[in-house]
C-alpha cells in the first residue's frame, strides 16, 4: 500500500472522521486546528496534531503544508476562514487541496480560487442514500 500524507484542517465531525479514517488505514495524518481542546482530542487518532489558524501565513507555512499529498479544509461555517486557507495553501503550492463547502455559493468561490475536489457534505450523502435506496438489493432484506 502507498503511504501518503495528508493534513486535515478543522477537526469537527467531518474532519474527525475523514482524518480518523486515513489513519486507521495507515496513512500519515496531521491534524490542524485553532481549538485546543479538539487538537488534544484528535492525538488519539492522527499521527500528529497541532494547534494553528490557518488563514495566518506565518502559522500555516511553518508547518511545512506544501510537503503534504493532499491537504482536506474542513472548515465549514466560518466561510472567510475556509476560502482565506485555501488561497494560502495554493499561494504556497499545495498539490491537491479538498475543501468543504456549506452552499452553492461557497463552492463556487472554492472553485474559482483552485480547489481541486469540493465536498458538500449533506448533500453528497444524501445522494448516496437514494443511491444505496435504488441498488437492487436494497429492499430484499
Ligand atoms: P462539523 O460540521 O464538521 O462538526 P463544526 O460544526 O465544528 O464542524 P466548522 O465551522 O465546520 O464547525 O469547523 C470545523 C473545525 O474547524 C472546528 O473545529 C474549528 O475550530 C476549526 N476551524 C475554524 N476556523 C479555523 C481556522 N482559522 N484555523 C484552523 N481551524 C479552524
Amino acid at each position: 500500500m502507498v503511504i501518503r500524507q495528508y493534513a486535515v484542517i478543522g477537526l469537527g465531525r467531518f474532519g474527525t472522521s475523514i482524518a480518523r479514517r486515513l489513519h486507521e488505514a495507515g496513512q500519515e495524518v496531521l491534524g490542524i486546528d485553532v481549538n485546543e481542546e479538539r487538537v488534544e482530542a484528535a492525538e488519539l487518532y492522527v499521527t500528529h496534531a497541532v494547534v494553528a489558524d490557518t488563514t495566518e501565513e506565518k502559522a500555516i507555512s511553518s508547518i511545512g503544508i506544501r510537503n503534504f499529498d493532499c491537504v482536506i479544509v474542513a472548515i465549514g461555517n466560518d466561510m472567510q476562514a475556509s476560502i482565506l486557507t485555501v488561497m494560502l495553501l495554493k499561494d504556497l503550492g499545495v498539490k491537491k487541496i479538498i475543501a468543504k463547502a456549506l452552499d452553492k455559493r461557497h463552492g463556487q468561490v472554492l472553485d474559482k480560487i483552485g480547489t481541486d475536489l469540493i465536498i458538500y457534505p449533506e448533500r453528497d450523502m444524501g445522494e448516496r442514500v437514494a443511491n444505496q435506496l435504488l441498488s437492487p438489493n436494497m429492499l430484499n432484506y
